[in-house]
């Protein structure tokens, strides 16, 4: 038996005992996360350091306070989230009971990826308890810094049945896939994403992927051209690029190109100093394969801002493409590095024509003024999130479903939404063994009569607050009615005694 098989057995069989039904099971072991987090702050930045060149502040912020967020929100919401949730009836169903009852899949497997390996496999991971699922946590082997944190420290924290890490690379993913697991939750690139499907797809395991793409980001000339590219330089060359939801490719209209070039420069300097390369706050691209594949989408394009790069470093500098167009090699695949080519489009009706010609992309992002035009961009685009006047920051908002459509992925977290993702949605219907005889019409010999009779239950849609608000309006016009009986009556005893001596 294999070690991945051996895990997932362990995780298997420690969750049908049923220890992670009670809520208060999940609360301590998500406090237990909690605490790992901020116990072992120092460990997480070394590790993410040595991985990816971040500073322990860029990685607090861009990592882990997304989760301790996540898990505090978890802990507070639960018993709301698990909660019976009560749906509408039909005349049928008028006197029953009838739910939707959350309940946990079983054992899911979180598969990582490199670019922020503390976020996107802990965040799924929080979900996972929530629900109360077991979960075979998979880091990503290319973030092997923090894979191997990971694998030795978070045993310490949570229980080691029931949510173990596996590290490893290619071959140990495949073997825990070939396991049964009762969802995959995966993170990374969509070839992969794709063999993930076909292997799950053979346990009929449901998937939820998320992945990347080229996210397009269009600038209205007359927007403020000075803080749009404030916080695309921010939203692009944050982690050197290597963000699932960086703005991708800028698309505007040539007469604001070189306004956007400059301004762009100007924050560039300003964020990372006219030194990236030794400014803490810019990290490195995460190994050698990667700095040849991000380099070599450059040729073609002529080079606006940077392009200074060190390869024994994995070092290149934020850099800004001019001349590029649909064509060009950078536009072939996700950029997924400190690259920011620009396109020209006569206007957003170009725009939209140009994005929606493409796969549908993680994010639309849209700079504009004109409420019309960003509703327009919002009708006639589709996207696994649009965000209008900023960057990135829809992440942050847990409310919100964060997953792609099409090729950036499919199903969604954050939130109540990875709650709901890993959790299966029991329809329940309690009826009682009275009231047979309403149950005619359904049974043989099935006549005219009886046809119309369910008709009428079953076509009829019940409406509860029309019918409290009937039910309301006839208490009252009861009230009313007795009320104005019982002042005629005072009036008429009133009336009566000087009536009296004429009898
Ligand atoms: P990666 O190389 O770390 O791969 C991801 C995982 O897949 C790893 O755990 C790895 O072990 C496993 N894997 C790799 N090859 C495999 C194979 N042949 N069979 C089975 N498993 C395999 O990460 P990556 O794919 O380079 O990640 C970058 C991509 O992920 C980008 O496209 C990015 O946009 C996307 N991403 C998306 C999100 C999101 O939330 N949507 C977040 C981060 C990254």
């Amino acid at each position: 038996m294999s070690r991945e098989e051996l895990v997932v057995q362990r995780a298997r069989k420690s969750f049908l005992t049923g220890k992670t039904k009670p809520l208060e099971f999940r609360i301590h072991q998500l406090k237990c996360l909690k605490r790992f987090i901020t116990e072992r702050r120092g460990d997480i930045a070394d590790s993410v350091k040595k991985d990816l060149g971040k500073s322990e502040k860029g990685t607090e912020l861009f990592e882990t306070i997304g989760l301790e967020g996540e898990i505090e929100l978890a802990v507070e919401k639960l018993s709301e989230w698990a909660a019976p949730r009560p749906v509408e009836k039909n005349f049928l169903t008028i006197a029953d009971e009838v739910y939707v009852q959350p309940e946990p899949l079983g054992v899911v497997l979180i598969i990582g990826a490199w670019n922020y390996p503390w976020a996107v496999t802990l965040q799924p991971l929080v979900g996972a308890i929530a629900a109360g699922n077991a979960a075979v946590i998979k880091p990503s082997e290319v973030s092997s810094h923090s894979a191997k944190v990971m694998e030795e420290l978070l045993p310490q924290y949570l229980n080691k049945d029931l949510y173990p890490v596996v590290t490893g690379g290619v071959s140990e993913t495949q073997e825990l896939l070939r396991q049964r697991f009762d969802h995959v939750f995966y993170t990374g690139n969509s070839t992969v994403g794709k063999l993930v499907m076909e292997a799950a797809a053979r346990h009929l395991t449901p998937v939820t992927l998320e992945l990347g793409g080229k996210s397009p980001c269009f600038i209205d000339k007359s927007c403020d051209i000075t803080v749009a590219c404030r916080r695309i330089t921010w939203g692009k060359f944050v982690n050197c690029g290597q963000t699932c939801i960086a703005p991708d490719y800028i698309l505007c209209e040539p007469c604001i190109q070189s306004r956007v070039v400059d301004e762009i420069k100007k924050c560039i300097k300003e964020f990372y100093t006219e030194n990236p390369k030794t400014f803490e706050d810019y990290g490195r691209i995460i190994n050698q394969r990667h700095f040849k594949r991000v380099m070599s989408l450059m040729e073609g394009s002529t080079v606006a801002v940077g392009g200074d790069n060190d390869e024994t470093e994995c070092y290149i500098g934020p850099t800004v493409l001019q001349d590029v167009t649909g064509e060009s090699k950078v536009m072939r695949e996700e950029i997924f590095g400190p690259l920011l080519p620009i396109i020209s489009v006569s206007g957003v009706d170009e725009a939209i024509q140009f994005i929606s010609e493409r796969e549908k992309p993680l994010v639309v992002y849209v700079f504009s003024h004109d409420n019309k035009l960003i509703k327009r961009v919002i009708a006639e685009t589709s996207s696994g999130a649009l965000l209008a006047n900023d960057c990135l920051v829809h992440f942050t908002v847990n409310a919100l479903p964060f997953g792609g459509v099409g090729n950036s992925g499919m199903g969604c977290y954050h939130g109540r939404h990875s709650f709901d993702q890993l959790s299966h949605l029991r329809s329940c219907l309690i009826k009682q063994l009275k009231m047979e005889g309403v149950n005619v019409m359904r049974y043989p010999p099935h006549t005219d009569k009886k046809l119309g009779w369910a008709r009428f239950f079953l076509l009829k849609r019940l409406n509860i607050c029309r019918l409290r608000r009937m039910f309301m309006l006839t208490a009252l016009a009861g009230l009313a009615a007795f009320v104005i009986q019982d002042l005629r009556a005072c009036r008429w005893r009133r009336l009566t005694p000087k009536l009296a001596p004429s009898f």
